[in-house]
């Protein structure tokens, strides 16, 4: 299983993907900054690559808006059979669905996000590091974050990049 990666870049904040199977270093298309992701130990992830943050969540990789097209076309086809007098077919269509979305729930696999830059990891298996999402932890790193904006924009006025 090969490690892939979604992230912003943390120079330039463009959307980058990255499949660690096929390279271990990664450089910004837009801002050239350069990455090392040779940290990575097969299997494992016990902190962020990017980041180095230990703090990391998993959450089901199940595209909402997939679950969102199997409900609507589930009570349409609902509808449509109660409509032609089969309220047979009708609920099993309704049950059926939800049956085949609670097993492609489980048949999806984890992402692992980090909770600091939201760099999400897919291809690695949770380990008992990994717990589900926790409000309180995440609302720590948004405060975090708005603190150094605003550093940052402080600051911007006298410091030169070049
Ligand atoms: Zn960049
Ligand atoms: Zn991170």
């Amino acid at each position: 299983m090969s490690l892939r990666i979604r992230f912003r870049c943390p120079e330039c904040d463009d959307a980058a993907r990255l499949d660690l199977s096929q390279s271990r270093t990664w450089q910004c298309p837009r801002c050239d900054h350069w990455q090392d992701l040779k940290a990575y130990q097969e299997g494992q992830l016990s902190a962020c690559l990017l980041c180095r943050n230990r703090e990391l969540y998993k959450k089901k990789d199940f595209p909402h808006w997939l679950g969102l097209t199997i409900l609507t076309v589930a009570c349409l086809a609902f509808l449509w059979a109660h409509g032609r007098y089969h309220p047979g077919i009708a609920w099993m269509i309704l049950i059926g669905s939800a049956a085949f979305d609670g097993l492609l729930y489980f048949w999806v696999g984890d992402a692992i996000v980090c909770y600091r830059c939201g760099a999400e990891y897919r291809g690695v298996i949770p380990s008992a590091e990994h717990k589900p999402f926790e409000l309180t932890i995440a609302e720590r790193y948004r405060q975090e974050r708005l603190r150094r904006t605003e550093l940052e924009s402080e600051r911007k006025p006298t410091s030169q990049r070049g």
